[in-house]
Order: structure tokens, then C-alpha cells, then sequence
């Protein structure tokens, strides 16, 4: 028996996935949709999300990623659990395996994986993992009230995560590798007027240690200059805050990636160089990487996808 194409399949559940399905059903395009390893996306772990339009008074992150799905399906999007392991775009249709098992055909594919939090190598974050070492502050802070805590990194991710904590726990180091945070000028403000955040400028973190969990972090200051000093600082936890890897390893055969692995669309477009094949969301956005921009890329991919299924009389 011949294989059904899928005429829209939509990988991954953030909000580019889950907008691009709303108008891809709205089409009649019958999207498919694949949650991959995070359900929902990097939004189930943030507290409460402030900044999507439309919430005066915020909303919970899982709590939108839920209403986003659920309107997904109301339209009918199929929603199905499991993980791109292989692609194959050389030829149309576009074969997609699943869990390295299930083969998949593709009129059109919308790419929607998202990025995944940094690590800095450390062979302690695994041995730690779970045990005091964090990549979500707005995840895990609560565990950490009235303790001490340290955020390596200088970015805003950084900034926003030791201002959160600093709410929550007695005293938060910030561990930034430069002279200077590279944040924007008002998360630098917020949290150098904050009586219970230290900036360590010019540290890195060699280590952890601890005998049931983390109980301090191995530091260096000024490595490799002549005043270099290694020190140990007591903590309770050590979250990581240095930026995120995009999801891309699987598609990069096919689709052209930067230097950092975020697939390259044309300027201002999901439109990858492969035709029918489209890019939403942090996936291909170094640098706004909101839910708002997220989601008005799916969108424009699931309009993309229905003219291109049009001009092909695919639909
Ligand atoms: P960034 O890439 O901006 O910053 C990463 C930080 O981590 C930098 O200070 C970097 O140091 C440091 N870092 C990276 N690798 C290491 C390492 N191995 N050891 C020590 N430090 C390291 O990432 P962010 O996640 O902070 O932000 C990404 C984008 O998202 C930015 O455009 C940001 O503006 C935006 N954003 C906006 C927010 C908002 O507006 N509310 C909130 C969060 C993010 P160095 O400076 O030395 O390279």
C-alpha cells in the first residue's frame, strides 16, 4: 500500500511549533506535529511569562504552551510524541524517521526545535545534575530559598536568572568570565543595585564539590594572568545561565547553519534554501529568541507552506 504524504509536518512543540499548526489546520493543511524530547518547549520551564501580548496580568508558562496545544488540536492538528532521529530532504517527498524507527513523508516541513540550554563541560555538572546544578533558575530557585547560590554567565539570560534568585535565596554570586557584563544597560542596572547579588567579575568555574550535592564551586579568578587565584566559595547551587545550543545536528546534511548551528533562512523569512522546507523559532534566531518572534515565525512558515502546497497542487 503507498504511504500517505503528510502535506504539513511540524517538528517540535514551542511557540512556533504550536502557531504554525493553529494556521496550518486553519488551511486545511491537516498538519502533523511532532513534541520532540521537551514538550512544549523552553516555555514549561519559565515561571510566568509577561511579555506575550494579551496577558495584562502574565500567564503561567506551561499553562500557555497547554492553551497553544489545545487550540493546535481544536483545529485539528494531529499532535504525536517523539523525536526526529534522521532526515532525508534530497528528494520529494521529504522522508523524516522518528525515534529512529518510524518513516515519515513530507509535502512540507516546518522546522521548529527550538535550543537547548549550555553547559560549561564540567565533568561535576553531570555528577551534580539534579544535586545543586541547574540550567532554570524560574525551575529550580524555590528550592534554594534562603540559601546560597551562583549564575555563571554575563548575558541577560544571567542577569534576568540572579535577579529571580536574588528573590528567593540569601545571597547569589554572579560568576562573569569578563570585566564586564555584556547584558542590556537595565538588566546591568537591576542587578548591580541589588544588595544580595555579588558580581565575581573575570571567574570561571573549574569544579564543584560536595559530599550529597553540591556544597561549593571550584573558582579561578584572573586565570592566567600573574595575579591569578584559585579559591573555593561555599554554595548550595550553581545554575548555568551562558546561552543555548540550537537544535539543528539532525538537519545540518541538508540546511546551512552559522557558525553556532542556527539554520540561515532568507532575511526576514522561515524560506530555507531547500523549497517547502521552512524554519521558525529559535531554531534560526540568534537574536530575539521571544515567544512573540518565535510564534509570528510559525506563522509565517504555515503560510509559506500552504502557497507552496498551492503552487505545487499539492492541496
Ligand atoms: P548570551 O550569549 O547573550 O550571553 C552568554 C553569557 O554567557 C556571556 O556573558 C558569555 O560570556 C557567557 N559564557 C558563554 N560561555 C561561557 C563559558 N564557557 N564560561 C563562562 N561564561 C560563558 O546569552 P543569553 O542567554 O544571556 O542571551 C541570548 C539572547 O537572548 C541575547 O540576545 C539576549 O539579549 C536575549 N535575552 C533577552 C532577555 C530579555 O530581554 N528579557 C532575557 C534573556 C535573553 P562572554 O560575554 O565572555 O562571551
Amino acid at each position: 500500500m503507498e504511504q500517505q504524504v503528510i502535506k504539513c509536518l511540524i517538528i517540535g512543540s514551542g511557540p512556533a511549533g504550536y502557531t504554525s499548526a493553529i494556521y496550518a489546520a486553519r488551511a486545511n493543511l491537516s498538519p502533523v506535529l511532532y513534541e520532540g524530547v521537551q514538550p512544549g518547549g523552553q516555555l514549561t520551564t519559565t515561571g510566568v511569562l509577561e511579555n506575550f501580548p494579551g496577558f495584562p496580568d502574565g500567564i503561567d508558562g506551561q499553562q500557555f504552551m497547554d492553551d497553544m496545544r489545545n487550540q493546535a488540536s481544536r483545529f485539528g492538528t494531529k499532535v504525536c510524541n517523539g523525536v526526529v532521529t534522521s532526515v532525508d530532504f534530497g528528494k520529494i517527498p521529504y522522508r523524516v524517521t522518528i525515534d529512529g524507527e518510524k518513516d515519515l513523508l513530507a509535502h512540507t516541513v516546518i522546522i521548529s526545535t527550538g535550543a537547548s540550554a549550555k553547559y560549561l563541560g564540567l565533568e561535576d555538572e553531570k555528577k551534580y545534575a539534579g544535586m545543586g546544578v541547574s540550567a532554570c533558575a524560574t525551575c529550580d530557585g524555590f528550592f534554594y530559598r534562603k540559601k546560597v547560590v551562583a549564575v555563571v554567565g554575563g548575558g541577560d539570560t544571567a542577569c534576568e536568572e540572579a535577579s529571580y534568585l536574588a528573590g528567593l535565596a540569601s545571597k547569589v554570586y554572579l560568576v562573569v568570565r569578563k570585566p564586564f557584563l555584556r547584558a542590556s544597560q537595565i538588566m546591568k542596572d537591576r542587578v548591580m543595585k541589588n544588595e544580595k547579588i555579588e558580581v565575581l567579575f573575570e571567574h570561571n568555574a573549574t569544579g564543584l564539590y560536595g559530599e550529597n550535592g553540591v556544597e561549593g564551586v571550584h573558582l579561578v579568578k584572573r586565570k592566567g594572568e600573574s595575579d591569578e587565584l584559585y579559591y573555593d566559595l561555599p554554595i548550595d547551587g550553581f545554575f548555568l545561565a551562558i546561552g543555548h545550543t540550537p537544535n539543528s545536528d539532525v538537519f545540518k546534511s541538508y540546511l546551512e547553519t552559522d557558525e553556532v548551528g542556527y539554520i540561515i533562512t532568507e532575511p526576514d523569512s522561515p524560506k530555507t534554501k531547500i523549497p517547502g522546507i521552512y524554519a521558525a523559532g529559535d531554531i534560526s534566531d540568534p537574536h530575539y529568541r521571544q515567544a512573540v518572534t518565535a510564534a509570528a515565525s510559525g506563522c509565517k512558515a504555515a503560510i509559506l507552506a500552504e502557497r507552496y502546497l498551492l503552487e505545487h497542487s499539492l492541496l
